[in-house]
């Protein structure tokens, strides 16, 4: 990989842009200079980022960058770059590659000399992480969880120990089973917040623990409409080790029936005690 004394002396910038994720007026001045200068602007949507780009009154010629056509367009547009050309790559909103097309053209510019230049702005991750009221000193982006049940459980469970606070993109048809399973797998009492529709008319910050507000949404339907956040806060370090007397009685009914392996990651789901902290106790109980 190159660093940027590396860069090679003719050829253009690969310029990064993030555009508003919902108010216009959050386009920085020095956006606007960017994508009214550069040859080319590589978006995601030429549609949806024309208004953008008619709205500043930019006239820079546009082409398509998506997921389906980024690996095959990417080293053209590198070539094109390394002859001189500079590109402003944008998505449809906020910062480009955070869960959006860009990894490969960054990927290849860097690789071949290619100068690339943040032009830092609006992302939905760091808006809402900045309101939630959770702990931002260390937190996790998990993007997208899987949309079928059994899959985004799966992921989850994952996470179930992580003591940092975790940020996922969800859709809003989504939401009322994901904060189901996010419930089941972290426990009741966990708090969270939802972040909905930020920096437009209906931006909603709203926090409680997973039981109150998977029931809040559910009950709401316009809680379930729009571009939401999910924050779940970490596990508290000392709770997620500690046997409680209710998770060693759920330990042990599970016991009976299940193997240790097994029980233990019953239990830990049910009862958000650390997965590893059941396992042993689980191996001292059938020891006794
Ligand atoms: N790259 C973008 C960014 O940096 O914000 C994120 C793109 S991702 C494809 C789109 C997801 O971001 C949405 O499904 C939603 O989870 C979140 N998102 C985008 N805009 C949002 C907004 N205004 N309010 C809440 N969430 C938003």
């Amino acid at each position: 990989m190159m660093d940027s004394s590396q860069v090679s002396a003719n050829s253009g910038i690969l310029y990064v842009v993030a555009t508003p994720i919902g108010n216009l007026a959050d386009l920085s001045p020095r956006a606007v200079e960017v994508l009214g200068s550069v040859d080319r602007v590589a978006a995601e949507d030429t549609r949806h980022s024309g208004k953008l780009m008619q709205y500043c009154s930019i006239q820079t010629p546009m082409l398509a960058l998506h997921e389906h056509n980024e690996r095959e367009r990417a080293p053209r547009l590198v070539e094109d770059m390394l002859k001189g050309w500079s590109i402003a790559l944008i998505s449809d909103a906020g910062t480009p590659l955070i869960s959006d097309p860009g990894f490969n053209l960054v990927r290849l510019a860097r690789e071949a000399g290619v100068q690339v230049v943040p032009i830092p702005g609006p992302s939905a991750l760091i808006c809402a992480l900045s309101v939630s009221g959770l702990p931002t000193d260390r937190f996790v982006f998990e993007g997208f969880l899987p949309a079928k049940s059994s899959a985004r459980r799966n992921r989850l469970e994952q996470l179930c120990g992580e003591t940092r606070s975790l940020v996922f993109f969800e859709s809003s048809h989504r939401i009322v089973d994901c904060l189901q399973d996010c419930q089941v797998v972290f426990g009741a009492r966990r708090q969270a917040v939802v972040a909905r529709e930020l920096t437009k008319q209906f931006e909603t910050i709203h926090s409680d623990t997973l039981e109150k507000l998977a029931q809040w949404v559910s009950d709401d339907p316009n809680q379930q409409k729009g571009e939401i956040v999910l924050l779940v806060q970490g596990q508290a370090e000392t709770e997620s080790h500690q046997v409680t007397p209710e998770a060693e009685r759920i330990l042990l009914v599970l016991l009976e029936e299940l193997p240790i392996k097994k029980a233990a990651k019953l239990a830990a789901r049910i009862t958000g005690v650390n997965k590893r902290a059941l396992y042993e106790r689980a191996l001292r109980l059938k020891e006794a």
